[in-house]
C-alpha cells in the first residue's frame, strides 16, 4: 500500500536534542523535550507512535508503551532506574503491545480492555500492522511478521480525576472518551503539559471504530472531552501527542475541538473514502473523510 513510504527521516525530528540510547535497537529513538519529559519513538513504523517518560524525585511515569515490535522495557531500563507507574491512554496495540513488558498499567477500564489485558491481540487483528510497507527501514531485529501479536498485560483501574504524585511533580489523569471509550489524557501540572493520546495530534484522527476489537468512537463524546480538557486545565502550556511530531501549540484543541463540533453539526464537507488500507478490522466502507488545516477527520 506504501501510503506514506518515503526513504527519508521525519524532517520534526531535527527540532529536538537526541538522547543516545545504548538499548535502542536500531528501532527506539529518544529525544529530550521542553518540561523535563523524554520522548520514546519509533520511527521506523508508519505509526510513529510516541511514549513518554517523565522523571520524578519518587517514581517515574511512563505514558503508553508503544507496539510491542522490539524490547520497550530495556529502553526505558536505560533512561530510568527506581519506581515506575505505567499508564496506557487507551487500549489500541500502538500503546499497548510493550505492556507486558511492565508489572501492572493503569487503564480507564471497561469491559474491552479487561478482555484485551486478559487475552492479548492475536496475530490476526494486527495482519495490516506488519505488511512490510508499513516499515521505512525493514523490520526491527528479531522481529516475525508472521507471528507478532501482543501479549496479555496486567492491568489497574484508574480513574477520572486521579492525581499521580511522582514527588515534586504530580500528573492528573481526565478520562476522554471520543476516539475510544477508554481513551485518557494527562496534564503534568508542573510542566503544563497536556498528553492527549490520540485525541490531539496533526495527521489523520480516527473517530469511526465502532467494534469490540478496536473499540467505539464518538463524535459527540469528542466534543465533551474537549471541553471539559479545557475547562479543567485552562493553562495548558503545549500538547504533547502519540503520534508524528512530539509537540504541538495548545490552539491545536480549539482547532480540533471546533472541527469535531462541524463534523457533528453537519458544517464540514465529507469526501466519500473506499481505500480499505485506512480500514481497521470491522470498520465498513466507505468510510467518511473530513478535511481541516493541518489534519483530517476519519468517521463513519
Ligand atoms: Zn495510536
Amino acid at each position: 500500500m506504501a501510503k506514506w513510504r518515503e526513504p527519508v527521516r521525519r524532517p520534526y525530528y531535527a527540532k529536538y536534542e537526541r538522547v543516545p540510547l545504548a538499548h535502542g535497537q536500531g528501532w527506539y529513538e529518544c529525544y529530550r523535550l521542553p518540561g523535563n519529559v523524554l520522548a520514546v519513538c519509533e520511527p521506523g513504523h508508519l505509526q510513529e507512535a510516541n511514549v513518554f517518560l517523565l522523571p520524578g524525585t519518587d517514581r517515574a511515569l511512563l505514558i503508553d508503551t508503544g507496539t510491542g515490535m522490539a524490547n520497550i522495557r530495556a529502553v526505558i531500563d536505560e533512561l530510568w532506574q527506581g519506581d515506575l507507574v505505567v499508564v496506557n491512554t487507551h487500549f489500541h496495540f500502538d500503546h499497548t503491545g510493550g505492556a507486558h513488558a511492565f508489572d501492572e498499567v493503569l487503564v480507564s477500564t471497561n469491559p474491552l480492555v479487561e478482555r484485551q489485558a486478559r487475552a492479548g491481540i492475536p496475530h490476526r487483528f494486527l495482519e495490516n500492522q506488519v505488511d512490510e510497507d508499513m516499515f521505512l527501514w525493514g523490520y526491527p531485529p528479531g522481529f516475525d511478521p508472521q507471528t507478532f501479536a501482543v501479549a496479555p498485560y496486567r492491568v489497574r483501574p484508574v480513574e477520572d480525576g486521579a492525581a499521580i504524585d511522582l514527588g515534586g511533580r504530580t500528573v492528573d489523569v481526565v478520562h476522554t472518551p471520543g476516539h475510544t471509550e477508554d481513551s485518557l489524557m494527562l496534564y503534568d501540572r508542573s510542566s503544563g503539559v497536556l498528553f492527549g493520546g490520540d485525541m490531539l495530534y496533526y495527521g489523520a484522527i480516527y473517530v469511526q471504530f465502532d467494534n469490540d476489537f478496536m473499540g467505539r468512537s464518538s463524535i459527540e463524546g469528542y466534543v465533551r472531552s474537549l471541553e471539559v480538557v479545557k475547562e479543567r486545565f485552562p493553562q495548558v502550556k503545549a500538547v504533547y501527542a502519540s503520534h508524528n511530531d512530539f509537540a504541538m501549540d495548545p490552539a491545536c484543541i480549539d482547532d480540533i475541538l471546533a472541527a469535531m463540533r462541524d463534523v457533528r453539526d453537519g458544517r464540514a464537507e465529507c469526501e466519500p473514502m473506499n481505500d480499505e488500507s485506512w480500514a481497521y478490522y470491522g470498520d465498513k466502507l466507505p468510510l467518511s473523510l473530513y478535511r481541516f488545516e493541518g489534519f483530517t477527520v476519519i468517521a463513519k
